[in-house]
């Protein structure tokens, strides 16, 4: 199976794209998905985690008390690197799996990823798609959508990896600020694209 790594910035487009190319069939895995997943209620890694943190690390429900989790982890490197060492192979498993469809006949899927560059992930793809836009259109959509203050979304924006550097690693690149009708075509053209490269 070829896999396509699609990554980008906060707020790049990466979901409204990825459901374009969802749109004529190609199958995709969210990294972020997968990694909530995989520590649902029910799953060996909570269990773990509940073990290591104690019962405390879960909410009254029995899920995971994310914002307690990171708290710890903040203030306790060491605790990070277990839960990461825990976390990262399930992970990287599941995110196999998923890219792996039964009965799929395309030749290619797509890994969407906001840190595949910044992780190990990006030894997952064959290819990388970058969906790219300028700085300030970023910052705009992302206040738009998640009614982040400027401040907050640029902090954001300055922990992930540079715009420049990101397009460096590219093979493709989705140019996000057209209308959705023009990044809607491109999307058509890369996909044809794919599946002849990949056909
Ligand atoms: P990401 O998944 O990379 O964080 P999203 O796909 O959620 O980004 O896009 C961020 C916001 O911008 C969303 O509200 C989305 O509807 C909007 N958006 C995405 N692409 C376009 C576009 N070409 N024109 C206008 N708005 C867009």
């Amino acid at each position: 199976m070829n896999i396509i790594g699609l990554t980008g910035g906060i707020g790049s487009g990466k979901s409204t794209i990825v459901r374009q190319f969802g749109d004529h069939g190609v199958h995709w895995v969210d990294a972020d998905d997968v990694a909530r997943e995989v520590v649902e209620p029910g799953m060996p890694a909570l269990a773990a985690i509940a073990d290591h943190f104690g019962q405390d690390i879960l909410t009254p429900e029995g899920a995971l008390d994310r914002a307690r989790l990171r708290h710890i982890i903040f203030e306790q490197p060491e605790q990070r690197a277990w839960l990461e060492s825990l976390l990262h192979p399930i992970i990287r498993e599941e995110l196999i799996r998923q890219l792996h469809p039964a009965d799929y006949t395309l030749p290619y899927v797509l890994l969407v990823s906001p840190l595949l560059l910044e992780t190990d992930q990006h030894k997952l793809v064959d290819k990388v798609l970058v969906v790219d836009v300028p700085v300030d259109i970023q910052i705009a959509r992302t206040m738009a959508r998640d009614t982040n203050s400027r401040e907050q979304v640029e902090r954001i924006i300055a922990a992930q990896m540079p715009r420049e550097q990101r397009i460096a690693k590219a093979h493709a690149i989705v140019d996000n600020s057209q209308p959705t009708e023009k990044v809607a075509a491109e999307v058509r053209a890369l996909h044809e694209k794919f599946m002849v490269d990949f056909g």
